[in-house]
């Protein structure tokens, strides 16, 4: 039973509420106020920076040599951590980016069995800790999500010059990743993943897929104006740890700069739980987090950017769709560790930044002829080395062995496979709630026979190109068929009116001022990235707002 004291009521009424700071509530949030929207931005918000602070800003190599406190931000004191969350979502977390889910099962209740879902509760939402590979999809990948092309290409240029996106636009295959013209000059991409690169350049026609330098949202130029002060990568090799020169871009460094708007307020430490719309007015109740008190905020219109699993979990419990089937889409992936042998032996140089250094893309050549399957590659010299070791059959002694002479050609690639709608796959939400009155979300998540086939066709061909790359695949891990950290799908458009979908212009059937800007929406899910896409397709629903609230405030 809810104890919480019964709303206290907000009497502002706003342009615009947005719910979430992720990458498409940051980049709605930045289009509407930078052209003077009135906008409440209300998330939970948790930001905890006491671990990170710690990190000198120095180089890997430095700092494993000179700071006995060093544990504490690259281990942690919990190392257990790591095997509770093997081959599920989230193994990836140093850390200093551990707080990105804190009490994640407690306000966001699942049932964990089929999904794995990686929910942030923190400012900047998953994209504290994104990779930054950043990828447009394609006229033919943009007409299977159903968003229209027109003009999100303006949009893609929009963001890229905002965010800052490095790459190398001399290379003809960087437009299969991201075909944009705002880009900055590439990284140096490090020794191992040099030597590959080269290899694939001498021989490309003999090659059936592309090969070419990741495109990231990485600054080799610095970005220094009065909204924001960002520096060029510094080579630390820390970027799994560290933000200090805030080279990679993340969704919180816009929330920092949308903060010196007088048209902007930060609303956090709430969770939405439920809305209405009344006579053109969204009402939205929330939970205060800290006071367990009910409030509500008024708005023209209600945006919902808390990713596609919470979007729905909100949309559900306004309109009390309970136990009703709500389609989910998620990349599979897989990771593969291996060895290049044309680097065998040879020293790697520590000038290197540690995220993804090159980009594979390959026609998937099963039933679905035009999808893609993609790979990244990364190097691995770092202290994760010793999450490795448990995966040969030897003795720790040996393997740690193997491993440091191995450690200059040791390449891992992440292989990522598209996904498209299935009845078979689905959420739930149901009517059972806890302590705080979230309701619990079931999955249902599995990939049927011809899904199986296709991974292991796919798997098999990427095997086969790495070999004629010269990389001897040594395991693959195998994480779970619903642990991804892409989510997409839970609330699909349809031309009709139809209870949880969205019309066309991204708004809800059932409630027209309640608008939808992460991916949510979308019915198919490339296996590119899909942040850069959703940054690109907020601004493109927020311009679209921004001429709904100057056609009934002129001013
Ligand atoms: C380790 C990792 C690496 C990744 N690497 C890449 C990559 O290289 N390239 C790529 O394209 N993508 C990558 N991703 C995926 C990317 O982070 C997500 O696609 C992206 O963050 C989704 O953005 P979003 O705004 O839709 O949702 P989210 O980032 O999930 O943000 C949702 C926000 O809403 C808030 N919220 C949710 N519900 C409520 C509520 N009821 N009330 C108040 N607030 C709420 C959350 O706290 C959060 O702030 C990666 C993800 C992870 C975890």
């Amino acid at each position: 039973m809810n104890t919480f004291v019964e709303n206290s009521h907000d009497t502002t009424i706003y342009d615009v509420i947005i719910v979430g700071s992720g990458p498409a509530g940051a980049h709605i949030a930045h289009e509407l106020v930078t052209h003077g929207i009135n906008v409440a931005l209300l998330d939970i918000g948790h930001q905890d920076l006491t671990i990170s602070q710690k990190i000198p800003d120095q180089h890997f190599d430095y700092i494993r040599k000179t700071d006995p406190k060093q544990r504490e931000y690259f281990l942690g004191h919990n190392t257990s951590i790591f095997s509770q969350r093997v081959n599920k979502a989230g193994a990836h977390l140093t850390p200093p980016r551990e707080y990105m889910i804190a009490h994640m099962e407690e306000y966001f209740p699942t049932d964990n069995r089929e999904f794995y879902a990686l929910q942030a509760t923190s400012q900047g939402g998953l994209g504290v800790s994104w990779g930054s590979n950043c990828f447009t999809f394609d006229e033919q990948e943009l007409k299977k999500t159903f968003i229209d092309s027109d003009p999100l290409y303006l949009h893609y240029e929009k963001t890229a010059q905002y965010i800052g996106i490095s790459g190398s636009s001399q290379d003809q295959n960087t437009k299969y990743i991201c075909d944009i013209k705002s880009i900055q000059n590439p990284l140096d991409i490090d020794t191992n993943n040099q030597s590959i690169l080269t290899y694939y350049k001498s021989k490309s026609q003999a090659f059936k897929f592309k090969l070419c330098q990741s495109v990231v949202a990485i600054l080799t130029q610095d970005k220094v104006d009065p909204a924001q002060s960002r520096r060029a990568n510094p080579y630390h090799d820390l970027d799994f740890w560290s933000d200090t020169q805030k080279s990679v871009y993340r969704p919180q460094f816009t929330i920092a700069e949308l903060k010196t708007y007088p048209n902007f307020k930060y609303l956090n430490g709430h969770i939405a739980q439920t809305f209405s719309e009344n006579d053109n007015i969204t009402r939205l109740t929330c939970l205060h987090i800290e006071s367990k008190n009910q409030k509500t905020y008024q708005a023209r219109k209600l945006v919902l950017c808390c990713g596609a699993i919470n979007t729905a979990r909100l949309v559900a419990t306004a309109t009390k769709s309970f136990n009703k089937e709500m389609p989910i889409l998620c990349n599979h992936n897989k990771w593969i560790a291996g060895i290049n042998l044309r680097y065998l032996g040879r020293p790697s140089s520590s000038h290197r930044y540690s995220l993804s250094q090159l980009t594979l893309v390959m026609n998937s050549k099963f039933n679905h002829f035009e999808d893609k399957i993609i790979a990244h590659f990364y190097s691995y010299k770092s202290l994760m080395l010793f999450r490795l070791t448990k995966e040969l059959p030897l003795h720790p002694f040996f393997t740690t062995f193997i491993f440091r002479l191995l450690k200059s050609c040791l390449t891992l690639i992440n292989v990522h496979f598209p996904d498209y709608h299935s009845n078979d796959n689905y959420m739930k939400i149901t009517e059972e709630k806890n302590h705080l009155g979230m309701h619990l979300v079931k999955f249902k998540y599995s990939h049927d026979k011809q899904k199986k086939a296709e991974i292991r066709f796919g798997l098999w061909i990427m095997i086969k190109n790495l070999f004629s790359l010269g990389i001897i695949p040594l395991k693959i891990n195998n994480p779970q068929e619903g642990a991804s950290i892409h989510y997409a799908g839970t609330i699909p458009q349809s031309s009709q009116y139809a209870p949880l979908r969205v019309a066309p212009k991204m708004n809800l059937w059932t409630h027209p001022s309640v608008y939808i800007a992460d991916s949510s929406t979308w019915l198919y899910l490339p296996a590119k990235g899909l942040t850069f896409t959703i940054m690109a397709h907020a601004r493109k629903i927020g311009q679209h707002l921004i001429e709904e609230i100057r056609s009934f405030r002129p001013n």
